[in-house]
């Protein structure tokens, strides 16, 4: 029988992880799924690991390692990927709001030989218009880059191992799983669901949080930006020469103490424009800075299956 292996990545999760191991065993076995979960602790600074040790202890099926600190969702997703022992992986958040009985439906259609079955949002969910209007420019910059509608994709995945091991093997360090794993290609699939509400806790991104993942998952799909300097600097150009032919007249007239307003405003233009592009080219770099280090994506500071020494916890 093939084995089936549920990465949960959870962040200050403390309150749901029990929860949503029985959940997701209880449906499992009603289907006579041979499953394994992974819990991701993904540097939780309250008591998630102790709940996912005792959750371990409980039930053989489920399994747990413990980041050394925070290293985001997109770490947890892949360290729990490169643990995990099953003929294909599940990707499901901690919180429940993806339902976890679409998994069954994911798991069949896996067996009917799809390598990649993608959990598509019928809609968002609550959340409010700032966050909704935001998260659409960014879905659609990223849809146009991937060149694939993202505009209700999520990390609820089901994965083929061959899939999985695609993924691995990818040295990048910002990771984005969830373009990366239709980047692959493959044969995939689609299974909609209804994003519910977050029953415990709150969400653990913030505002900041969100940006810095737009921005870090364009730039690691696409260099566009910087092709946009160099439309930037056409332009500018072209606004130079016709200011500078109109300089020359006036001054060859006679009249030409007048352009200074022009003066300025020129000035004001290119140092800014210079200063946008320098800055995007400064992200470039920056970021090729951190892959060229080839730092390791996660550390792991400890396991349930073979527990040596715990971290510390906040209570
Ligand atoms: N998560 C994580 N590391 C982080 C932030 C979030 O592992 O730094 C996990 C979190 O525990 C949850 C999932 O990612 O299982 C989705 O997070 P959340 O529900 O806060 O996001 P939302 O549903 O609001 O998009
Ligand atoms: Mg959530």
């Amino acid at each position: 029988m093939s084995l089936l292996s549920v990465v949960v990545p959870a962040y200050n999760e403390q309150d749901i992880i029990e929860k949503t191991a029985s959940v997701i065993s209880e449906i499992l076995i009603a289907e006579n799924i041979d499953f394994e979960i992974l819990f991701v602790n993904d540097g939780s600074r309250d008591t998630t690991w102790k709940k996912i040790q005792q959750s371990a202890e409980r039930n053989p099926r489920v399994r747990g390692i413990c980041f050394s600190r925070n290293f985001g969702k997109e770490s947890a997703i892949l360290a729990g990927l490169s643990e995990s022992k099953g003929d294909c992986c599940a990707v499901i958040d901690c919180d429940l709001q993806q339902p976890p009985e679409i998994m069954v439906q994911m798991y069949r259609l896996w067996e009917q030989g799809y390598k990649v079955v993608n959990g598509v949002k019928a809609s968002r969910g609550k959340e409010s218009a700032m966050h909704r209007l935001a998260a659409k420019a960014f879905y659609s910059v990223m849809s146009a880059i991937v060149k694939i509608d993202m505009t209700k994709a999520s990390d609820y995945k089901l994965l083929d191992r061959e899939v999985v091991e695609a993924l691995l093997q990818m040295p990048e360090r910002n990771y984005f799983f969830r373009a990366l794993s239709e980047w692959v290609g493959y044969r995939s699939t689609s299974v909609e669901y209804e994003v519910a509400e977050r029953e415990y806790g709150t969400s653990k991104w913030s505002t900041r949080a969100l940006i810095k993942y737009a921005v870090t998952n364009i730039t690691s799909f696409s260099s566009l930006p910087l092709n946009f300097i160099t439309v930037l600097g056409v332009l500018v150009f072209l606004i130079a020469v016709v200011f500078g032919v109109i300089a020359l007249v006036q001054y060859f007239c006679g009249t030409a103490v007048e352009g200074f307003t022009t003066v300025i405003l020129l000035l004001l233009l290119i140092g800014s424009i210079i200063m946008i592009s320098l800055g995007i080219i400064g992200y470039y770099i920056s970021k090729i800075y951190e892959e060229i280090k080839q730092r390791p994506k996660f550390l792991i500071a400890a396991r349930t299956d073979t527990d040596t020494k715990q971290p510390k916890e906040k209570e």
